[in-house]
């Protein structure tokens, strides 16, 4: 199950690479999404070509998804593959697509340049497509539920890694590749067809990965051509509590939503479902909630994966309510996803009714996330990089024309758990 361990030959597609020192303390190539326009530009200009060729690039990259060098025809034909090939490095590599929901949760597993691999996880609604990105190959918080953090960390992404994941599923989406979703209401508004929201909820700590998260997140939110033009709003970035990172956070003034890992409300449960708890405790790490909340106006997020007999008991739902009451807040709880190993399960949907009513009962608002993606281990906590399929992959990524929906496996059980 470690990330770093090269996946096992009958799974590869391309020959494994191994990792090797140069492949942990390396970093990946240099892409243009790791600079800003004003970085472009110089960048360009080293190359020997008019500066404004960085905005063409940017373009290419940010609004129509291709980083190859022939779809670029406003380029002159000589400098397409040296601007390509300064700028546009291949950064990660599809090696397995597994799709349920009929086609509309699409997980891929990614291979960067040393061999490390990351997941993310496209999801599209009636209203809306999110895209679930990692922030680092596996992550070191080693919070016991998660299968990532059973892992341990392999490393940092860069800016542009990150990036990469939200632009690859801009393109699927583009190319007609990710069908609609089945609206709820003949009133649903128009359907999305590009990228609208973006959750740092996949692999990784993402606050553990400071400077490169807040940089994805500038490219992420900026507009064409610097970057991709999502709703700052429509972004959330997901932390177990790094309390001092959350802070830094606030002052950035960005105005993305904050998700805390919350899990326990107590010290005592909480030191051991994450352990960094024992570094900032729970009073620290909704304080800093609270002040980024003050400073942003933005409603905190309190993530809390119910698990049974562990911490869904009734009076830990009062305890939770009496902390959140009246605080610029809402809590998401997810019904624990299996992970291989684990002993623990979602809590019995009495429980959880009961734990949803005590948390109303403070005032508190409260939503059961859905565990889209389950069947593809590609839900909460279960992002492994494992290269074994756990489903019958999809055929390899094709790069143009949309399959047409019957090449996803046909066999998908129903998504095991709606919102609600
Ligand atoms: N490290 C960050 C980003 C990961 S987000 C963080 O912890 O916030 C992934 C979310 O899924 C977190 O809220 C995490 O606690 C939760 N999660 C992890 N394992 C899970 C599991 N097995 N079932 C349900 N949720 C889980």
């Amino acid at each position: 199950m470690s990330p770093a361990r090269p996946p096992s030959r009958d799974a590869v597609a391309a020959p494994p690479v191994p990792l090797t020192l140069a492949g942990r303390s390396g970093k990946p190539p240099r892409h243009l999404a790791d600079l800003d326009l004003a970085g472009r530009r110089a960048a360009v200009a080293d190359l020997g070509e008019p500066s404004f060729r960085a905005v063409q690039l940017s373009k290419h990259f940010f609004g129509r998804y291709t980083e190859h060098p022939d779809d670029m025809t406003d380029l002159p034909r000589t400098s397409r593959a040296a601007l390509a090939g300064a700028l546009l490095p291949a950064l990660l590599t599809a090696e397995r697509e597994l799709a349920c929901d009929d086609g509309t949760t699409r997980k891929t597993l990614w291979r960067a340049f040393d061999g490390a691999l990351v997941e993310s996880v496209l999801m599209r609604y009636p209203d809306r497509v999110t895209m679930c990105v990692s922030s680092q190959a596996g992550c070191g918080m080693a919070c016991p539920f998660c299968a990532t953090g059973q892992a341990g960390l392999t490393r940092n992404l860069s800016t542009a890694e990150i990036v990469a994941q939200v632009v690859a599923g801009a393109r699927l989406l583009a190319d007609g590749q990710i069908p609609d979703a089945p609206a709820r209401a003949s009133d649903d508004p128009p359907k999305p067809s590009r990228v609208s929201n973006v959750v740092f909820m996949g692999m990784g700590e993402p606050l553990a990965n400071y400077a490169n998260v807040v940089n994805a997140v500038r490219r992420l939110t900026d507009p064409v051509p610097e970057g991709m033009g999502i709703s700052q709003r429509s972004v959330t970035v997901s932390t177990v509590g790094l309390v001092p990172a959350i802070g830094k956070l606030a002052a950035e003034g960005l105005s993305v939503t904050l998700a805390v890992s919350l899990h326990a409300p107590d010290d005592e449960l909480r030191d051991t479902l994450v352990p960094v708890n024992r570094r900032w405790q729970v009073a620290e790490v909704l304080d800093a909630a609270w002040d980024y909340a003050a400073v942003t106006g933005r409603r905190v997020s309190i993530e809390y994966a119910l698990i049974k007999d562990i911490n869904d008991q009734a009076w830990r739902a009062d305890l939770l309510g009496s902390l959140l009451a009246g605080r610029l807040a809402h809590v998401n709880l997810i019904p624990l996803n299996p992970t291989p190993g684990s002993k623990w399960t979602a809590s019995r949907p009495a429980a959880q009714r009961e734990f949803v009513r005590r948390l109303e009962s403070h005032g508190v608002p409260v939503t059961v996330r859905d565990t889209r993606g389950r069947e593809i281990d590609g839900a909460c906590g279960q992002l492994a990089a494992s290269s074994r399929p756990s489903a019958p992959p999809l055929p390899s990524a094709p790069t143009s024309a949309a399959p047409p929906a019957s090449v996803l496996p046909s066999a998908a059980p129903p998504t095991s758990a709606l919102p609600s």
